[in-house]
């Protein structure tokens, strides 16, 4: 069964920030409000994700860790129909197949945590511990188990800046939740919970790019757009800073950075790119996805539709914002 695992963690788990992005995720399922995440040596020494959430029994701690075994069961085909963002069950089997991992937890009801050990896929009975409500995860050794994972790791520095951005990504969509980040001992980022969208865009991208925000908005009967712009005539962005959030989760999509490219035909300086920070809700009906275990390809129902949507909604407001 390890072999298994250790398979399903070479789709899933393919490199120390992917073991971030899918600890963060179950974190913010569990409800938590506060999520503290601390790296050593670009996340290959150590990853530790400690969370206020809901927590595990004694008796759940061996099943969160059985592949497939999730708590969270999609009423649909459609993921946008699912409400957390964990569905598949597999991340923390494949994490413990190819680390050292080691999990606290306490629910709110139970008088004192539990901690399991897992190494190499082999999991330890749990026991009794003192902790706090909540989760904490360490995963240490990283891939010591398969060599050619390990080999293909690259620099710390590098490693350091996926986890970063991964980070990023799940910090902008859930300013409801505190997130602290730690790279050794060094404070990284501690952003607040906010209910303004633009101070945890700010927290991140401080300076220029927060000063020239410009809000959009749009809603009709299906499509709702928010979230902001930069200014084109002082916008100094790279393609890395366009953050579109589709119901709640990061997306990429080559039709929408063409409706941006476009919308900013003739107003960007020679070698800028467009910056943008976009949340676009609509029905899960209007979205396809194909699930592929490290990335989301979304595909919408009526493309040509969303795109027209964005494309107008961020013409209108470059006409009516005096540059
Ligand atoms: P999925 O998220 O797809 O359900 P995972 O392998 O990521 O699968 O997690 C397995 C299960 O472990 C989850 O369904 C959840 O019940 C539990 N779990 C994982 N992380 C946490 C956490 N931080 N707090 C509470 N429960 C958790
Ligand atoms: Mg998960």
């Amino acid at each position: 069964p390890n072999l298994i695992n250790q398979i399903a963690a070479g789709e899933v788990i393919e490199r120390p920030a992917s073991v971030v992005k899918e600890l963060l995720e179950n974190s913010i399922d569990a409800g938590s409000t506060r999520i503290e995440v601390s790296i050593q040596g670009g996340g290959t020494e150590l990853i530790r994700i400690a969370d206020n959430g809901c927590g595990m029994t004694a008796e759940q701690l061996p099943l969160a860790l059985a592949s497939h075994a999730t708590s969270k069961l999609p009423d649909d085909e459609s993921l946008f129909h699912v409400s957390t963002l964990g569905f598949r069950g597999e991340a923390l089997a494949s994490i413990g197949s190819v680390s050292h991992l080691t999990i606290r937890s306490r629910t709110e009801t139970d008088d004192c945590g539990s901690e399991i050990n897992v190494r190499g896929g082999v999991i330890e009975p749990p026991a009794p511990c003192g902790c706090p409500v909540g989760t904490v995860m360490e995963i240490r050794n990283l891939f010591f188990n398969t060599p050619v994972r390990h080999r293909f790791l690259k620099t710390a520095q590098t490693e350091k800046g996926h986890i970063v951005e991964a980070f990023t990504r799940l910090a902008l969509a859930n300013p409801q939740v505190h997130f602290v980040l730690n790279n050794g001992d060094k404070l990284v980022h501690d952003l607040p919970v906010t209910e303004r969208w633009s101070d945890r865009i700010s927290a991140f991208f401080g300076g220029e790019i927060a000063e020239s925000l410009i809000p959009i908005k749009s809603d009709d009967a299906q499509i709702r757009i928010s979230g902001y712009v930069c200014d084109p005539s002082v916008s100094r962005g790279n393609a890395r800073m366009q953050y579109l959030f589709l119901n709640g989760r990061h997306i990429r999509d080559r039709s929408l950075q063409h409706a941006l490219v476009e919308a900013y035909r003739g107003l960007l300086m020679v070698g800028r790119q467009p910056v943008c920070f976009l949340r676009l809700d609509m029905p899960a009906e209007m979205i396809d996805v194909n699930v592929h275990p490290t990335k989301l390809e979304v595909r919408f129902t009526d493309g040509g539709r969303v795109y027209a949507r964005l494309l107008q909604s961020l013409r209108h407001q470059f006409l009516s914002t005096d540059m």
